[in-house]
Formats: C-alpha cells, structure tokens, sequence
C-alpha cells in the first residue's frame, strides 16, 4: 500500500482529507458538471463547478476509489474556491508540472496540494492524483469553448 510508504507529514495530510473530504456533495445550480474515472485504480469522481462571471463561486465532488485520489479532489476544491477560472488553469499547470518532478514556485498556492509531491515517487498512482485536475480542466474547457461559441 503505497500510503504507507510515503512520508509521515505527506500521509497524515492525505488520510485527513480522504477521511473528511472537505466539498463533498453536489451542487444542483452547477454551470458545470464534469466526471471521470482511472480504470488502472477503479476511482471515480464527479465535479460540480458554479461560476460567477469568471470566478469559482462554489465548486464541490463525488466519487469513490483509493484514498490519493479522493484526498487529491478535496484538496484541490479547496484551493479553486474564489479562483478567476485563468489562476485555476495556472494551479493545474503547476500542479501537473509537480507530479512530472518540477519544483513549484514559492509564490504557488498549492495549499494542502503540496502533500501530493509525495506520490512522485509511485508512478501509478501519479494517475490517482491527476484524475482531479484532468477532470476538472476538461470541464472548464468545454464550458469555456461553449461560451465563446
Ligand atoms: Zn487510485
């Protein structure tokens, strides 16, 4: 088991949100609703994302599966709340170019999402992270392709 392996301070931050997941629900009023799974792992996960203008009003999940890739979608709800959806593409560049090994800039806001760092070591569970974020971008990019429509 891989939680196991990784360092103290990363496991215990990832356990705190895999036990309670902070924005988990939905959101019936949501702009956009996006989902997804990891097939080499079984997890699933569904975003809810309301907007106001450009901004990430309320963003909230669902799903099941191993506990990095839950921990991963609580951690980065919380980071999105109140971000332009410009500054939520930034986090999710920086985040994907953390998984790849890059270090990220101190001005970075990753929150709780540093933890994931950890995971860098486990390839295949690299994917149970980034379930989250390619979810989530695939659903800002559709919204925003419909919008400029
Ligand atoms: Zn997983």
């Amino acid at each position: 088991m891989v939680l196991e392996q990784l360092d103290t301070l990363y496991r215990e931050v990832i356990l705190d949100h895999f036990r309670e997941p902070h924005n988990h629900g939905e959101l019936p009023d949501a702009q956009i609703k996006a989902q997804g799974t990891n097939p080499l792992c079984g997890d699933e996960m569904a975003f809810w994302v309301k907007l106001n203008g450009d901004h990430i009003e309320q963003v909230k999940f669902s799903g099941k599966g191993c506990a990095i890739s839950q921990a991963a979608a609580s951690m980065l709800t919380e980071q999105l709340k109140g971000k332009s959806l410009k500054d939520a593409h930034g986090l999710i560049q920086t985040m994907r170019a953390m998984m790849q090994g890059q270090e990220p800039s101190p001005q970075a806001d990753l929150g709780d999402l540093e933890s994931l760092a950890g995971v860098r070591k486990f390839p295949v569970r690299i994917k149970c992270a980034a379930l989250s974020w390619n979810i989530l971008e695939q659903g800002l990019q559709d919204y925003q392709r419909k919008g400029a429509a």
